[in-house]
């Protein structure tokens, strides 16, 4: 005979099974966690602890399961005993399940228990589909737990479980930050959980570095000591401890380090500055001494900081102190002045900011050698470009017109550079790299891609192509200023909808007032021949507009270049390396006069340009007509024109 599953046989199933459950998980779980260590195996046997009193649990309250339990009202119970359709009735938990019907229906309804002294008169006189035409029924004696369960489930379950989320939130940040003294070790579970890890087997090498070479130089020494300390000791030459790499960003900074272990064969210990300052104070100290603990442990070797103005911020004239930082800070100088130089441990560290270090690092003693990584040269960037080709399948590339066209790139950009060009020769379907995928994505890094479907009308284009010829021809008839290497009107995904690309003949250190002016001049090239071919002017030379003015400021402030200020000083230096404003350093009064010297030298600028744009009108009408067909083309050709 097949009964309905009432609801505690359902309970008493799931429980079972659970018990099963855990009993069996318990087995190999405690054998699979000796790998983690004696509190792992802990850890997993409370967590299935909890989990088997939650399912015993269950047997005492069983929760009624299963999809064939439907809820109806007392009225609809009543009616159905009436009827004599009920099978079997049984009572429990304040509640009323029942069967009705055939056996073929083996759906369990339920119904809150209502108080009815009658039901039990109504149940006996009812009749039943059951064979012998009585329901069967049954209240189930209430199970209280006992109290010492009840007191488990309310009181320890509880704090159990608390304790084991803390414990656990506990181990995680020990083991993303902790050292030695941190809280991994007050809560005396485990590993300090520092994770310092040296790398041994460094690829990088002096000549994947290029140009640079001063800084090479200087690094060699460091090499050459930690191959053989004794030729320097034994003369009773000290190692400086520390040497600052210091410069612009993506000139090779963490590259050069990386080459230094390399070079050297040392393990390399390798953290950024931010690693050190965590959430909470002491983490950050506790970890510089657990690196120099480990390093010391390896020595020779090579500890890296990356970008340490992070924790090596200067500590005066902050306002906000930051506890966190000054105390890693401190415990870096403490830990860089207490280590034997001569054991072989060699810091280097790296950043972008030195002027905002702490005077107390850079003291002799500490980083005391302070190497340089400029933005490079012409020749720099032929060697970079080599460095990163060798990477890539490339036709013959003219080095020398890629590198002329990336004045002022990073090393960082120019293997940007080689690397979407590799990728355009891709696109392209092509074999190998060749000299114009490197020209054309050096014109999407600097202006992003080309936007071929964008729509612009005939009148707008005609206006885009007037301006860029005017900026060309200002360049090109001041014989001062660099030629005119590419003009093109096809707009960019950066927004520029055109642009006069101009290249210096040779690498530039030092620009005269004349090359200056006449920069200027060249900037408002643009507006003059809006002005003055199309009768108007536009949006379009809004960046113009931005760097004419920056430029006109910073000859009149800064280059002294100005003949009311003379040789005066307006404003200090900012960062140098990430192109910061200085700040004024000057009154009111002169600001106001350096405004206006601004705003007349720039009139003398649009003056001179238009002068330059009104005589060679016609020229200008043919070059801008050829543009306009071409959309883009070359200095020569545009010389040509000139020259006609
Ligand atoms: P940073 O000075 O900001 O630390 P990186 O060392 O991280 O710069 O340089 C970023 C990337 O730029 C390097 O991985 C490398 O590919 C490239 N790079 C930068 N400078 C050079 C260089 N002098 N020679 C070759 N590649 C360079
Ligand atoms: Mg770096
Ligand atoms: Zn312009």
């Amino acid at each position: 005979m097949k009964y309905v599953e009432f609801p505690e046989d359902n309970a008493a199933k799931s429980g079972g099974e659970g018990k099963g459950k855990s009993d069996q998980q318990n087995a190999p779980q405690g054998s699979g966690a000796q790998g983690k260590g004696p509190s792992g195996n802990w850890f997993w046997t409370i967590l299935w602890t909890i989990l088997f009193l939650f399912l015993l649990n269950g047997l005492f309250f069983p929760a009624v399961k299963g999809s064939k339990v439907v809820e109806t009202d007392y009225g609809q119970f009543v009616k159905d005993v009436n009827d004599s359709l009920v099978r079997e009735v049984v009572i429990k938990d304040s509640k009323v399940f029942y069967n009705k019907g055939t056996e073929a229906n083996d759906t369990t309804y339920f119904t809150g228990e209502v108080n009815d002294p009658e039901l039990v008169n109504r149940l006996v006189a009812a009749g039943s589909p059951n064979p012998d035409g009585k329901i069967k029924f049954v209240k189930k004696i209430e199970q209280k737990n006992s109290p010492i369960l009840d007191f488990i489930l309310w009181w320890i379950l509880p704090a159990l479980i608390f304790y084991l989320i803390y414990v656990f939130m506990m181990r995680k940040i020990a083991s993303r930050g902790g050292a030695g003294g941190g809280l991994g070790n007050f809560m005396s579970l485990g590993q300090s959980g520092a994770k310092v890890y040296a790398e041994d087997d460094i690829k990088t090498r002096f000549s994947d570095v290029a140009g640079q070479d001063e800084a090479k130089e200087s690094l060699k020494e460091m090499v050459d000591f930690l191959h053989n300390p004794k030729k320097y000791t034994a003369l009773g030459a000290k190692l400086p401890k520390g040497a600052l790499l210091v410069g612009p960003p993506g000139t090779g900074k963490t590259l050069i380090a990386r080459a230094v272990a390399g070079e050297a064969g040392v393990p390399f210990f390798s953290m950024s500055g931010s690693e050190f300052v965590q959430m909470f104070v002491g983490m950050g100290a506790a970890k510089v001494r657990d690196l120099f603990e480990q390093a010391n442990k390896k020595a020779p070797c090579i500890i890296f900081i990356d970008e340490i103005d992070a924790i090596g911020k200067s500590r005066e004239g902050s306002l906000s102190t930051n506890d966190e930082r000054e105390q890693t800070l401190n415990q870096l100088l403490t830990e860089m002045d207490g280590f034997d130089a001569n054991k072989g441990v060699v810091i280097l560290a790296a950043t972008n900011r030195p002027d905002s270090l702490d005077k107390a690092l850079l003291r002799p003693g500490r980083f005391d050698r302070r190497i340089q990584m400029e933005l490079p040269d012409l020749e720099g960037r032929k060697a970079i470009l080599k460095v990163h080709l060798k990477n890539v399948k490339h036709e013959d590339i003219d080095l020398d017109v890629v590198a002329r066209a990336t004045a002022g790139s990073s090393g960082a950009d120019i293997a940007n550079i080689v690397n979407e060009a590799a990728l355009r020769a891709v696109r392209e379907g092509k074999k190998a790299v060749t000299t114009d995928d490197l020209e054309e994505s050096v014109e999407t890094v600097m202006a992003g891609e080309q936007r071929k479907n964008a729509v612009i009308s005939p009148e707008e284009k005609k206006i885009i192509a007037y301006h860029e010829i005017g900026h060309a021809m200002v360049a090109a008839v001041q014989n001062n200023s660099a030629p005119v290497h590419k003009i093109t009107i096809i707009p960019r995904t950066s927004g520029a909808l055109g642009y006069t690309m101009q290249v210096d003949e040779g690498e530039k250190y030092l620009y005269s007032k004349e090359y200056l002016t006449n920069r200027l001049a060249t900037l408002t090239g643009g507006r003059v021949a809006e002005e003055v071919i199309c009768g108007t002017c536009t949006t379009g030379a809004s960046n113009d507009i931005e760097q004419a003015t920056k430029m006109a400021r910073a000859m009149v402030m800064t280059y002294g270049m100005s003949e009311r200020f003379g040789m005066m000083a307006l404003q200090t230096r900012g960062n140098s390396y990430l192109g910061g404003e200085g700040q004024l350093a000057c009154s009111d009064e002169i600001e106001a006069q350096v405004d206006e010297e601004v705003r007349s030298m720039i009139a003398d600028a649009k003056e001179k340009a238009k002068q330059i744009i009104t005589s060679h009108i016609g020229k200008m009408h043919e070059a801008a007509n050829y543009l306009l067909e071409k959309e883009t083309i070359t200095g020569e050709e545009f010389m040509n024109i000139l020259n006609r």
